[in-house]
Formats: structure tokens, C-alpha cells, sequence
């Protein structure tokens, strides 16, 4: 990817060609083979890569994992319409970081406030497992984003791909920083990494994750940002 193209649209902070995959992106055939199947499944979804919500100009990037098959996918926003963004969505409005109502679909009105959610793979991944190759094919998207965040200071990265994948966009080692749940890593002198396990319906119905310790880490995010 052109890093001339990243510079400049860090100036415009408007996301640049490079930021936004194509709607038929094959660098990934098999996701491109299952977004076909899914377009027959599924005409009525979005069926495309997820572009992510919110500004460039946040402090905060929270990194999934990729789109849900039938809430990213299905609506084209991230984390909207499925359990995992229930949670994501009512913990951000908690904390300040989201105003009005989540109603589970791109025009519920919903605005983030100073945080930008995005996924380490942009598209569906049969049964919410991308493949390494999928992961460092799509990771170019992610480096971009990050380039073009002039005022990020806290990355909050959901389960351990993303952690992974969150790293290497920043130019280190995987095994630089260990993830764990609630864990903060100093990256760069600007710049703080914030692990939790993904909130998904499954880690939640087992009890990995519990509605207070998403919230114990969203508290440590703010202590991070304090309201401007
Ligand atoms: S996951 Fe990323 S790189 Fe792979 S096909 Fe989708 S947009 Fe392209």
C-alpha cells in the first residue's frame, strides 16, 4: 500500500481510498466465495466489507474481531444487530463515548462520541474464525486506519486476534505485549492498549465475560481519556 496515500489523507482526516476495501475485495477468496454464497442465503444483507463507525479524529479505536454473520454483515455497521453489539453499544453509552439509542440497525440515530469501532478482517468469516492468512491480508486496513488517527491515545482491542492484529498494524511483535483481560500495555508514548475478551454472546453466556468486568475496562479506558 502507497504510504504517500496514507499522508495524505491524515491532512483531509477523511477516509481514504486505501481505508475503504471494494465491495467485491477478493484478496480473500474463501470470504469472498462466503459473501457469494451469503448475497444467495441472504439478498437482503449487506453481504460486503464493513467500513467503521465513527471519526477519525477519536481518541478511542476499539478493534473487533470481524463482522457477525447476521449483525455486521446483515446491516453493514460494526457490531450492530447481534448480542455482542447490545453489550458493546449500551457499555459505550454508559461511559460517555455514544449518545441517543441503539436500535440495532445503521439508522437508529446512534453517534459516537471520540471513539471509532472498526475489526482486524472487514469481512465474514465462516463461523466467526478468519484464517492467519485473512488476518494479514486484511491488516493493511487497519495499519491505514491507525495512520490516519492523528489524536488516538487508547486502543481497546476485544479477544485475543485482535490483540494480535492490533500489534503487528503498529510495528511489533505479536508476543510484545501478552493479552489478557484488563490488561494495559504502553505501546508508545502516546499510545495505550487495552485488552478485553470479546463480548460476544458466547462469552457472555459462559461467563467469561460478565457485564461488570466489560465495564471495569471501559472504566480503565476512561481513567485513560478523561472528558475534554
Ligand atoms: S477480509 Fe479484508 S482483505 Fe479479505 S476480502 Fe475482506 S476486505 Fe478484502
Amino acid at each position: 500500500m502507497d504510504p504517500s496515500s496514507s499522508a495524505a489523507s491524515a491532512s483531509s482526516l477523511s477516509p481514504s481510498p486505501a481505508l475503504t476495501p471494494p465491495p467485491d475485495c477478493a484478496i480473500c477468496p474463501r470470504l469472498q466465495a462466503f459473501r457469494q454464497d451469503n448475497r444467495t442465503a441472504y439478498p437482503q444483507f449487506h453481504n460486503a466489507p464493513v467500513s467503521p463507525f465513527g471519526s477519525l479524529r477519536a481518541r478511542l479505536l476499539i478493534v473487533g474481531l470481524a463482522p457477525g454473520l447476521k449483525g455486521a454483515n446483515q446491516t453493514g455497521r460494526p457490531f450492530t444487530g447481534d448480542y455482542a453489539g447490545d453489550l458493546l453499544y449500551a457499555t459505550l453509552t454508559a461511559f460517555g463515548f455514544a449518545t441517543g439509542s441503539y436500535g440495532k440497525h445503521p439508522g437508529d440515530g446512534l453517534e459516537l462520541r471520540d471513539c471509532r469501532v472498526t475489526n482486524a478482517v472487514r469481512c465474514v468469516p465462516p463461523e466467526n474464525k478468519p484464517t492467519t492468512a485473512e488476518i494479514h491480508s486484511c491488516r493493511p486496513f487497519l495499519e491505514d486506519e491507525l495512520a490516519n488517527m492523528p489524536n488516538l491515545r487508547v486502543i481497546l482491542s476485544l479477544g485475543g486476534i485482535s490483540h494480535g492484529a492490533v500489534l503487528v498494524a503498529l510495528g511489533h511483535k505479536k508476543s510484545a505485549f501478552a493479552f489478557g483481560h484488563g490488561a494495559r500495555h504502553r505501546v508508545d508514548d502516546h499510545l495505550t492498549l487495552i485488552d478485553s475478551y470479546h463480548c460476544s454472546r458466547y462469552n457472555t453466556n459462559t461467563g467469561r465475560l460478565t457485564t461488570q468486568m466489560f465495564h471495569d475496562v471501559f472504566a480503565a479506558v476512561r481513567a485513560e481519556l478523561p472528558h475534554e
